[in-house]
């Protein structure tokens, strides 16, 4: 049989990392054994469903490449579909109609509590087998009441549940309407679907869909239940870590195919290696290398991998994908050559998008921007004699090279008796406004010798 898998939001909130991970490895699955990857959205909960958060999910997805190959398909537009199905189980005799009302059953579960036993509902209505159109009546599902549902997780093994400990569960309302765990079934018995990977949130759920499917007489799918992703401190990953949408770290800066690469090594392991590409994952994703225990989210780690993805990138396509990130910075340019110095400068101390546009900023400006403390500490009235003999050497550099920028400043270094750091401070402050830069040889290159030469020059009269 192909693989189809589904990815299955409710879209109560934006995508977030864990969403994205589930995603991710039912994608990657896919990929891998040719199959289909279905794009489901279970907005059954109108009351927080929302457009807005479809949209945002979709956005995710297509940002991260997580592109699907069915779908999206919405549960309120099957409601046709659930009911056909209702009455398949009602023929069949595998449900039945029950008109205990809200009462009866708050009575009997307050009895079963007092007594001390698990509230279960107790089968009034099971045999009757009761047919009356006049009084609301809800429908349950009629499951066997001897015997053990095993899920075969390909995660975490066998996990037996007793049949008696579940109960007879409502699949349509009162109101007409069909409940999550039915949907859940019909949806996976209609499309197809041959693997189930979702958050181990699901599992106390998975038995109870196990005998539906058996109901439908549909061969149960392979199910992975996929370990929760904690923060630091050992809670469930929340806005107090960490930026939780992917939208945000698509808006912080980050690859989506390094976010992709920490998340599929987020409790999934290939011996040591730490960097995948899109294609490295494909071929190396199992579920029998997935984690059983609960992840921990490091953004110190994230970053990392984003800078392994950085610097896999050429100056030209790292520069064009900082665009949007120089945008908010409002700096814009004409000279293509110009900007990519920059960003090559600039490169190897960023970790995402956003720093590389954020330190590149200098570059642009037509007055630099200074730093309160470094004006202080560097441009004294020591520091502004000694850019001015820089200045005057720096006319007579030619071709205005770093090599031969360099070859001056050493030259320099030698009359004065001073150390290069001494020298180089108050040029990094003039150039750039703050201490903190690229070398200051490669920085004046790429300003130009114009460029430099008014930046040394506004150093030395600024009051
Ligand atoms: N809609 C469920 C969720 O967002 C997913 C259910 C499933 O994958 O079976 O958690």
């Amino acid at each position: 049989m192909t693989c189809r898998v589904r990815f299955a939001p409710s879209p109560t909130g934006h995508l977030h990392i864990g969403g994205a991970r589930t995603a991710l490895y039912n994608w990657l699955l896919a990929r891998k054994l040719g199959g289909k990857f279905i794009l489901r959205v279970e907005d059954t909960d109108t009351e927080r469903s929302t457009q807005e958060y479809v949209d945002s999910i979709m956005d995710g997805m297509r940002w991260l490449g997580l592109l699907w190959d069915e779908g999206p398909y919405h549960q309120m537009e099957r409601m046709d579909i659930y009911r056909a199905h209702v009455d398949q189980l009602m023929r069949e005799g595998n449900a039945y109609r029950c008109y205990c009302t809200v009462e009866e059953l708050t009575a009997k579960r307050e009895a079963a509590q007092k007594a001390g036993q698990k509230p279960k509902y107790d089968g009034t209505c099971r045999d009757l087998n009761l047919q009356d159109d006049s009084r609301p009546y809800v429908i349950r599902f009629k499951a066997p009441t001897k015997g053990t549902t095993v899920v075969h997780d390909a995660i975490r093994g066998d996990i037996p549940f007793e049949n008696k400990e579940l109960d007879d569960l409502i699949i349509m309302r009162g109101n007409n309407t069909p409940t999550y765990n039915f949907t859940v079934v019909v949806d996976d018995v209609t499309m197809k679907i041959t693997h189930v990977i979702r958050g181990d949130d699901h599992l106390n759920n998975t038995p109870r869909q196990i005998l539906m499917y058996n109901a439908f007489n549909y061969p149960v799918p392979t199910f992975a239940h996929l370990p929760m992703i904690l923060g630091s401190d050992k809670k469930k990953l929340s806005k107090r870590h960490a930026a939780t949408s992917v939208v945000a770290y698509r808006d912080l800066g980050y690859l989506p195919e390094a976010l992709l690469n920490y998340l599929a090594r987020l409790g999934w392991s290939h011996g040591d290696q730490e960097i995948f590409s899109l294609m490295d994952m494909i071929e190396a994703f199992d579920l029998e290398h997935v984690g059983k225990s609960a992840a921990i989210f490091d953004p110190d780690k994230l970053n990392w991998v984003n800078q392994q993805h950085i610097k896999k990138l050429g100056d030209a396509e790292l520069t064009h994908m900082c665009v949007p990130f120089f945008q908010k910075e409002g700096v814009a340019w004409d000279n293509q050559e110009f900007a990519i110095a920059a960003v090559r400068s600039e490169r190897e101390r960023a970790k995402t998008l956003a720093d590389i546009a954020k330190q590149c900023r200098f570059y642009f400006v037509d007055q630099v921007e200074y730093d309160p403390a470094s004006v202080e500490k560097w441009l004294t009235a020591d520091g502004k004699a000694l850019l001015q003999k820089i200045h005057d050497r720096m006319t007579q550099v030619e071709p205005f090279t770093a090599e031969a920028i360099g070859a001056a400043f050493k030259e320099l270094v030698t009359e004065s008796g001073l150390k290069m750091v001494s020298l180089a401070q108050p040029c990094r402050v003039a150039l750039c406004g703050c201490t903190v830069s690229p070398g200051v040889y490669e920085v004046m290159a790429i300003l130009g010798k114009e460029k430099t030469l008014k930046r040394l020059t506004a150093a030395i009269n600024k009051s």
